[in-house]
């Protein structure tokens, strides 16, 4: 009863009082336990592919490696608004952005059974030097809270990336495989009882990253694996 009441008294004043917003950057009025403003929050394009099997983050791996499921959040486009709030999710450490956008894809997964028979997930794993510079790897913070919503463990050590890579952003489909491939390992003392395994990037541009993280799975003994990604690039 009474936190019944303070919730909804958090609601009034979170209307009365303007939080920033973690796309906009303004000062504005929220919805209660949003880190949206009421406009972002409106106009963040959300995909279709938990209810659609046949989508464009399936469509990365068709004849390359095979993937159980694959899904993707939301639409990124250069400049758009989910390009702003992966900017701050990475680059201004909002790690909010992922704890909020992964309780959502969690909840999708269960609506639609999309999550059904995943025994774990993996978040795709950084180079440690790289991890250490930014004090977290995106990645594991929406695995971290997928896993929470969906109640599968995380199993952040069944992928490592053993290569530090130069940046992909100028780079083809074939050179940013060439550059990737050999830069992760599935450690062979890896427990195998967990045979279908859910991969979690933040963004998928031409696959390349996941198409090499799935391949090293399946090399592992995986069985299994299926795919989200936070944003796909249009
Ligand atoms: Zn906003």
């Amino acid at each position: 009863m009474i936190s019944a009441a303070i919730k909804a008294l958090r609601g009034i004043m979170d209307l009365i009082y303007p939080k920033l917003c973690h796309a906009c950057l303004e000062e504005r009025i929220f919805e209660s336990n949003n880190i949206f403003c009421v406009k972002c929050h409106a106009a963040l394009p959300y995909t279709d592919h938990f209810i659609r099997s046949e989508n464009e983050m399936m469509n990365h791996f068709y004849g390359r490696v095979k993937v159980e499921r694959a899904a993707a959040l939301l639409y990124f486009r250069e400049g758009g608004l989910v390009q702003q709030i992966l900017h701050h999710f990475k680059y201004k450490g909002m790690q909010a952005i992922g704890e909020q956008l992964g309780r959502v894809a969690a909840e999708k997964m269960v609506e639609t059974g999309f999550y059904r028979d995943i025994d774990c997930i993996v978040p795709v794993p950084m180079y440690s030097a790289k991890k250490r510079q930014r004090g977290f790897n995106q990645s594991e913070v929406l695995a971290k809270a997928i896993s929470a919503g969906t109640n599968i463990p995380m199993e952040e050590g069944r992928l490592l990336k053993v290569k530090k890579t130069t940046s992909q952003t100028q780079k083809g489909r074939l050179e940013r495989l060439e550059n990737i491939q050999g830069s992760f390992i599935a450690p062979s003392s890896t427990d195998k009882r967990h045979s279908h395994v859910l991969l979690v990037d933040d963004v998928t541009t031409t696959g390349a990253t996941l198409e090499a993280c799935t391949a090293v799975l399946h090399q592992s003994g995986i069985e299994k694996v299926s795919i989200f990604s936070l944003a796909i690039a249009e």
